[in-house]
Order: C-alpha cells, then structure tokens, then sequence
C-alpha cells in the first residue's frame, strides 16, 4: 500500500487543533445579511463585508435575475477572447466616472485585482515599498513579480522615506498602502504617502477594497476622503464588499488599463464575471448614487458600536472605520471569545495567527448599514457578559 505523501498535511492540522486554532467553516443557512441564521443558530452577524447590506438589496436582486433572463449565467470565456459583452465596458465605463479616472479594468476578485496588476508591472529589477500590514493579494502580487520587497513599519512614513532615499536614483519604484487596513481598520497614510511618491518618482498604489462605498463622496473610497484624486497612480477597489456582489477593479489612465488587459494574468487566464453579477455591481453603483443615506446610516451604527466597546473598557485598537478590532492577545483567547459571543448569539470571528501578529488576537467586528439599535445592543450585552467571564475587562 502506498503510504500518504500528504500525510504531513494531518499533523499539521494536529498542531492546529493542539494551539486551540482549528476552526470549522461556519454555515450560513440564510441570506447573508444583519441577522441571519449560522450554524443552526440565530444570531446577529458582525462578521460579513457586507457594509451597505446590498447582498440582499431589492435593486441588486432584480438586477441580477433580468441579466440571467437577458444573457444567461456565464460568459464562457477570458475577456480576451470571446468573453467580453458589452456589460462589461459599461460596468468599466460607469466605475470610470465614478471614480474620476480616465479608465478602469475589472478582475474578477479584488484579490485577483492586486496579485494580477502588482505581478504585472514590475520585474525582477524593480523594487516595492509596501507597508508590513499590507493585504495578502498585495503580498501576493510583489512575490510574483519577483521584484524586492522592502517592508516599511505600520503607516511609517519616514521609515519609508529612508527605504526610498537608499534606492538608485533610476530605479524603478512602487510604493503601495491600503487605504483602509483589513484587521484593524486603520487608514493608510495617504497625503503624506502621495508627498513621498511626487518627491522620489514613486508610482503609488492604493488598496481601497474597505473603502469602496464605505469612505468618500458617495463611497468613492479614501482617496477621495482625503482629496487626492490625480494623485494616486493606481486605485483597486472591490465590488465584493460593501458592493454587495463579487470582483475587483482598477482604476487609472488609459495606458495602466490598457497594459494590464494585456499582461495582467487573472485577466488573460481566467473566466470573465458572470452577466448577473455585472449588472449587480452596476446596480450597487447605482445605489450609492441614489441613496446615499444608506451609508451614512453605516456611519451612524459604526459610531455607536465603536462607542459601546469603548464604554465597556474593550482594546479596539486605531480604528477609524467600520471595522473594529476587539483584541483579545493569544489565538487561543481571541477563538474562546468568538465561541462564546457564538453560544449567545453574536456571530464575530476571531481571528488568529497568520492573519494577524500573534500577540494580537482578536474578533473582527464589522457593523452595517442594516443593523438595527436593538441588534447592536444586543450585541454590545453579549461582549460585556463574555468579556467580563474571562477576564477581558
Ligand atoms: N484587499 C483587501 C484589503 C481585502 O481585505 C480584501 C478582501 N479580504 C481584498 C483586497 C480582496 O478582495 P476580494 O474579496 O474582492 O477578493
């Protein structure tokens, strides 16, 4: 008999399971939205992207089924050969204007968006200066592209500065941030990161994956928060979040776009959006357009919830956004919390190493537009009542 080659892969999961740090997927037996049902479980859901609550918008919906009626459920085909419709321009067209950019390419995940457009313009002579917290597609991308890597400290502008100043003058140089940081819901630097990159010849990149129709006039992300619009080289940003539905795009001049639909591999090799998900996404647009009252209710709920944690005596970190961070330390701490805001009916993952540092455990919590007072308070007595059993405040 053969013995298993993979069987290094069960004791890694022994370690998992040892360090307290297994975890089963969670089932979603419900739409994915405020209040929903996990596990057999009712409970308010703290854990989705989904800030605007457009995963279940009447718009969205509708949408989506008259694309289905209209052209099918696939597109059969790369955008570079037959799979480009002309929903797909339109979508690219409309994010253009949205985003006040010349042009805009979708992928089909913003994680494709990142890996692909990173991969693609650098080469193993140039360099990226990336800060440590960077997403995992942006991480991702640098490797591929085989370009050095040279990580700057959390936000630190000067350390990057320092890192840029001891580059050969003619060197090619990208310098990349999120705008708003996944598992702390800090925001990236932005002027003082455009500054640098004007100074030193830097193109600069930013991840607005968080930001899109969560920051910004109208949800166009934290570029324009910040009023850097003509200053940031290359924006991606993620229909797959707040946008309710599902792909990344980026957004800059007609040459980025026009580069990357020939050299950006998820774009060259992989099957485009579906035609339901197209006209959702347009959709989606189409809602921060027209109810922008949506996202200020999101703020509103974010104020009160961040307020409540803070009122209890909880750590929720830098966060300047919806996301917010209750950490807990060790891994093994942060999953006992989860699973017992889980046994009360509060759906917030915890989130462990290598995710984030290890002494930095925590759940992640992300309200929406579409929770109500009672949901956020009901949540707000499930942290006291755990964070007080074992002994987090
Ligand atoms: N960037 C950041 C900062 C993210 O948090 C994520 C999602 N986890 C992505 C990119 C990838 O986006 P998508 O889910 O659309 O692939």
């Amino acid at each position: 008999m053969r013995t298993d080659p993979l069987a290094y892969l069960g004791n890694e999961i022994e370690v998992l399971k040892e360090q307290k740090l297994f975890r089963k997927l969670r089932i979603l037996e419900d739409e994915q939205k405020a209040h929903t049902t996990v596990d057999h479980k009712s409970v308010v859901n703290l854990s989705s992207n989904n800030y605007l609550g457009l995963t279940t918008h009447p718009k969205l919906r509708q949408k989506a089924l008259e694309a289905i009626e209209r052209y099918g459920v696939g597109t059969g085909s790369v955008r570079t050969i037959a799979g480009t419709m002309d929903i797909h321009m339109e979508l690219e067209r409309r994010l253009a204007e949205f985003k006040k950019v010349e042009k805009v390419v979708v992928f089909q995940s913003g994680f494709a968006a990142n890996a692909g457009t990173v991969s693609a313009i650098l080469t193993k002579e140039d360099v990226v200066i990336s800060d440590e917290l960077n997403h995992a597609s942006i991480i991702d991308g640098c490797r591929l592209s085989r370009a050095t890597i040279k990580v700057f400290p959390h936000k630190d502008v000067e350390a990057a500065r320092r890192i840029v100043n001891d580059l050969p003058a003619g060197q090619r140089k990208l310098l990349i941030t999120d705008g708003v940081f996944s598992m702390d819901g800090d925001l990236g630097p932005l002027p003082a990161l455009c500054d640098l990159a004007e100074e030193t010849g830097c193109i600069m990149m930013v991840d607005d994956a968080h930001a899109s129709g969560v920051f910004g006039k109208n949800g166009r992300g934290t570029i324009d928060h910040f009023g850097m619009h003509g200053r940031v080289d290359i924006q991606v940003g993620t229909l797959s979040k707040a946008m309710g539905a599902l792909g990344g795009y980026v957004a800059g001049n007609a040459n980025l776009i026009d580069f990357l639909h020939h050299r950006a591999r998820p774009f060259l090799f992989s099957t485009s959006h579906p035609p339901s998900v197209v006209l959702a996404c347009m959709a989606a647009l189409d809602v921060l357009m027209e109810e922008p009252e949506i996202i200020e209710r999101l703020w509103e709920n974010t104020r009160f919830f961040k307020e409540g944690l803070h009122r209890l005596g909880f750590n929720p970190g830098l966060s300047e956004s919806p996301i917010t961070p209750v950490i807990a330390g060790e891994g093994a701490k942060a999953m006992l919390l989860s699973d017992k805001l889980f046994e009360r009916g509060v759906f917030a993952q915890g989130i462990a190493f290598p995710t984030v540092a290890r002494d930095k455990a925590r759940v992640r919590t992300i309200v929406t537009a579409t929770h109500t007072r009672e949901d956020l308070q009901y949540a707000l007595d499930a942290f006291a009542a755990v964070g007080r059993e074992i002994g987090l405040i």
